[in-house]
């Protein structure tokens, strides 16, 4: 993977090199009469391999009369911030749109408005600033640790809100466009609410206040079957993804696992239409690829006959990631035909009382005859993914987890024998961050010490074996994204503390009179909490019920026909 650091000191000959390197499919149109512009708060390369990010690109040039441009982080701003398009400053903009995919750039954020001058916080800004605007899927899991910045916020998916919000911004200001936008589902106007703290209990939420013509809850707004498909409108070598145009196989997913954010607040699972899918294959260009995305590609009915179609037409195509319990000898036979030679399995644990746990129990005997069908295919390099501290995480846990990557280590090698070489196998672990809208939203985020051993047991357990790679993810990065995936706006004023005064978020919260693990601790279940701000569909009831069999070590089944049972099928 290349990470395309805008690191020239010359911006603009940087940006002329990646505007020569796009293919695009947008219009702009030419009478359009108000300008936005689109910052993804990193670097360009990851902006564009992102799909959220380009398809709210596109959606707001679709609107007819607001043109949009791009901008991403730059590691020289001293000259401030400039849109890719037309090299124009930020500020000078109508409308500032803000894609957020990743808490750990909320820094990246602070220092985008400061290299332009523009004051932090909406409350600091007056009418000669453009409106400041966010959306993206973590604007609307937790949007507090952010919310002061903004002076609106999309909560949900763009394809559902943009057309209401496009119908309000014409010849308005900024101020009766916040009072107007506050009536349309799915939009968040964070400086008409107010959240008290406890005084004795810090980051104890007691109240959230609103004033009088604000919803007291921001209903989530999704796309409707027909409409939620979107496919790369920009492709481009320097993206992360390189060439690859991202189509959407599917938006949600009905597994319910119990860690994954996305696989709640995208609930229902909707299939992309093939006719959209085919048609995106068709008009692909002759350099790019397809690249099937969705929580669990695998798992939608017609991914053969996609996977089929792309191949028919000549195109070859990669996969996101990979359910390994769907992997049969005829979607195997089509992932090997186009040439996929690395396969990306998230297996989480192999302990089985923590399978139960996370809701994903797949037995390691199932997992290991699927690598074996994987290598026997001659698809030679596997990559898994694990988590570590999960909650009631013990040795033997790990111990399990250990045993079942020996044992796919072993398989793998004699697997192998039959394609004459032995590819990569890589077991990467990741520690377990609780989020927002999961049913184990309640659980804390292990103590750093405590995942700095379990990391060292499971390397010092696995890093002699041959033919195996290990990665341990950062644990720093872990705890920054735990810090602000369940934050509130005390988060907020931490996260700038930290930012202005270039210093931890540790120290930031010392200085502040808080102690940071109160901010990753494990919340009371009858607690109000700071997303309680948003309706998800998804009720906090479910959640808890789903919380409760999970720490009993239940599984629940997926979504089915008929079911009603988590409140977003009504
Ligand atoms: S109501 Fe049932 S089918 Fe609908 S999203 Fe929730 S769990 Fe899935």
């Amino acid at each position: 993977m290349t990470r395309n650091r805008n690191s020239s000191n010359n911006i603009h000959k940087l940006y002329d090199l990646y505007l020569e390197s796009e293919r695009s499919r947008l219009i702009k149109h030419a009478d359009a009469y108000l300008k936005a512009v689109m910052v993804f708060p990193n670097y360009y390369g990851v902006a564009m391999s992102n799909l959220g990010f380009l398809r709210a690109y596109e959606l707001i040039n679709e609107s007819g009369f607001i043109s949009c441009d791009r901008a991403f982080l730059q590691d020289d701003a001293s000259k401030g911030i400039i849109s890719i398009e037309t090299r124009q400053r930020l500020a000078s903009y109508d409308f500032i749109f803000f894609s957020l995919s990743y808490e750990n750039d909320f820094p990246n954020i602070l220092s985008i408005l400061t290299a332009e001058k523009i004051p932090l916080l909406s409350k600091d800004r007056g009418k000669s600033f453009p409106l400041i605007m966010a959306g993206g899927v973590i604007a609307f899991l937790n949007p507090e640790p952010v919310a002061p910045i903004f002076d609106l916020m999309f909560i949900g998916e763009a394809e559902a809100i943009f057309p209401d919000f496009f119908k309000i911004v014409e010849n308005k200001n900024k101020y009766e466009i916040l009072e107007t936008a506050a009536k349309i589902d799915g939009i968040y106007v964070p400086s008409a609410y107010n959240f008290i703290f406890d005084k004795k209990r810090p980051n104890v939420l007691n109240k959230i206040e609103h004033l009088s013509g604000f919803p007291k809850k921001i209903r989530r707004k999704c796309a409707d079957k027909d409409s939620a498909f979107s496919s790369s409108v920009i492709t481009t070598k320097f993206s992360e993804l390189s060439n690859i145009n991202m189509i959407e196989i599917e938006r949600g997913c009905k597994r319910g696992c119990r860690f994954c954010s996305a696989g709640f607040i995208y609930l229902p699972l909707r299939e992309s239409k093939s006719c959209n899918v085919f048609k995106a294959i068709e008009s692909l260009s002759e350099n790019d690829k397809a690249g099937f995305v969705g929580l669990g590609t695998m798992d939608s009915k017609n991914i053969n006959k996609i996977m089929q179609f792309s191949l028919d037409s000549k195109k070859p195509f990669s996969l996101s990631s990979i359910r390994f319990d769907c992997l049969d000898e005829n979607n195997l036979d089509l992932i090997k035909e186009t040439g996929i030679k690395t396969v990306t399995l998230g297996i989480e644990t192999g302990s089985s009382r923590l399978k139960k746990m996370i809701n994903k129990d797949i037995g390691n005997d199932e997992i290991t005859a699927v690598l074996k069908n994987i290598i026997k295919k001659g698809i030679v390099n596997i990559k898994l993914y694990f988590m570590f501290g999960l909650p009631y995480e013990e040795r033997e846990d790990l111990d399990e987890t250990i045993n079942l990557i020996k044992t796919m280590r072993k398989e793998f090698v004699e697997s192998s024998k039959i394609n004459k070489r032995i590819g990569l196998l890589t077991a990467s672990f990741g520690p377990f961050v609780p989020k927002a809208w999961t049913p184990l939203q309640w659980e804390n985020f292990e103590d750093l010490t405590v995942l700095r051993r379990k990391a060292d047991y499971l390397t010092d357990n696995l890093k002699r074996l041959p033919n195996l790679n290990v990665n341990i993810n950062p644990l720093n990065a872990a705890f920054t994204e735990a810090f602000f995936a369940r934050g509130s706006r005390i988060s907020n004023e931490i996260l700038i503390y930290s930012f202005m005064n270039k210093t931890g978020l540790k120290n930031a919260a010392a200085d502040k009179g808080y102690d940071i693990n109160d901010f990753i601790r494990k919340f009371g279940e009858d607690e109000l909490l700071p997303w309680d701000i948003i309706d998800q569909g998804v009720t906090k009831k479910y959640l808890l019920e789903e919380y409760l069999r999970g720490v009993n070590f239940k599984t629940t089944p997926q979504c089915f026909e008929g079911c009603k049972r988590c409140g977003v099928c009504r």
